[in-house]
């Protein structure tokens, strides 16, 4: 007799989690998932919705505050990342203002590495700043910086691991005795490595954020987001979440969850062919530097062995002579998608300091290590021979 819940569940290896957790069949015997798009709940009496409100009884009331598709999104994903809990976003910067919203106040402190996601840092310096909360950015690998960056004030310690788009790598379990020492929290952004690759929670961390728009859903189709952890972490973050409505649509946590079927493979795809292409990358003679922590060469190279089990599907390479160079390359290249966007089968191909880190002062992007001809290529699963075909025409482009 098929049962998705049971002990069996519980002691199941990740790949089997990632397409059996959180399934709640109805009474047609549907096998795939079903999509409940409703807003709202019928109640039974008068004393059962009563009862729903007063939380007496925990059953659904309006998809702002639970919906039977996103619950089945956030369990399965709590089980990829052996975390207690999930909670669904509409976005991944949806998923991080929740995790300020909720272990914020005014007078605290936070501390993040430099090279964090744009809209990140945006959060933080444009907005976090309204209501008084400070913010300190430091490098990443730089321990003693964190360390020294910690105030009585300081409440959350956040962080992206590896890097984008360098590829740099935080040593999660120190970060996350920095901040216990605090009393702080570590936040871990997961959206590079999905629970495929890494597991912050284990390592140390506190809460893990994620974008399902990335690698989760994996296809480039919808937005999403989601933060992970704790009991009882995850029941205050559900509350501000259905109290103030950055809540994930059915829809987009049904793409999402199917999309956690395939995770393990694509993510073992998108790392053998970022390998394969880095090392290609190293051996051409416009090349100055390839930035993939798989490479033995790379400074994270030997923590990202032991923190991850794979190197993930983002690479970036400096081709010699600056902009005009980059932009020729890509200029050149047909197969690639010129996107910022990445985590999607398809091969993107962007030039940071001209548009993810455009922002940026000179100042900026050279201490960011963002020099002008660096190009990043976000990995996908075509065949790897048809992606250095076209890296090639990028590179004749340049001869
Ligand atoms: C894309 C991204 C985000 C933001 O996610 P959205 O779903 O676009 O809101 C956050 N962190 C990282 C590392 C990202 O790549």
């Amino acid at each position: 007799m098929t049962s998705d819940a049971g002990d069996w569940l519980d002691q199941a290896h990740p790949d089997t989690l990632a397409v059996r957790a959180g399934i709640r069949r109805g009474p047609e015997g549907e096998h795939s998932e079903p999509i409940f798009t409703t807003s709202s709940y019928i109640f039974d009496s008068a004393a059962d919705a009563a009862a729903r409100f007063d939380g007496s009884r925990s059953a659904n009331v309006y998809s702002r505050y639970t919906n039977p598709t996103v619950r089945a999104f956030e369990q399965r994903l709590a089980a990829l990342e052996g975390a207690d809990a999930a909670v669904g976003t509409a976005s991944g910067m949806a998923a991080i203002l929740s995790v300020c919203m909720t272990f914020l106040q005014s007078g605290d402190h936070v501390i993040c590495s430099r090279d964090v996601f744009g809209s990140t840092v945006g959060l933080f310096q444009n907005y976090l700043n309204k209501f008084g909360i400070s913010i300190s950015f430091v490098g990443l690998r730089d321990l003693a910086g964190w360390s020294a960056a910690v105030t009585p004030n300081t409440r959350l310690l956040y962080c992206e691991t590896p890097s984008n788009p360098l590829s740099e790598i935080a040593d999660i379990a120190a970060l996350g005795e920095i901040a216990r020492a605090a009393n702080a929290r570590l936040v871990v952004d997961n959206c590079f490595c999905t629970p495929a690759l890494q597991k912050p929670l284990a390592l140390g961390a506190h809460v893990v954020i994620h974008s399902a728009t990335k690698y989760l859903d994996g296809q480039g189709r919808v937005l999403g987001g989601a933060v992970v952890g704790t009991r009882d972490d995850m029941a205050q973050v559900n509350s501000f979440i259905r109290t103030c409505g950055p809540s994930l649509s059915p829809f987009n946590a049904w793409v999402a969850m199917k999309g956690l079927e395939t995770l393990s493979l694509r993510m073992r795809a998108h790392c053998d062919n970022a390998l394969a292409l880095a090392q290609w990358l190293q051996q051409q003679a416009a090349v100055d530097r390839v930035h993939y922590a798989g490479l033995p060469e790379h400074p994270g190279h030997d923590l990202a062995s032991r923190q991850q089990c794979g190197y993930g599907g983002v690479l970036s390479f400096e081709v010699i002579g600056g902009q005009g160079a980059a932009w020729r390359f890509i200029d050149a290249t047909e197969l690639m998608s010129l996107t910022a966007n990445l985590g999607d089968a398809k091969t993107t191909i962007v030039h940071p300091a001209t548009t993810t880190h455009g922002r940026l002062s000179d100042a900026q992007r050279a201490e960011a290590g963002i020099a002008d001809g660096l190009i990043r290529i976000a990995v996908g699963l075509e065949h790897i021979d048809d992606l250095i075909a076209d890296c090639q025409r990028g590179f004749d482009a340049l001869a």
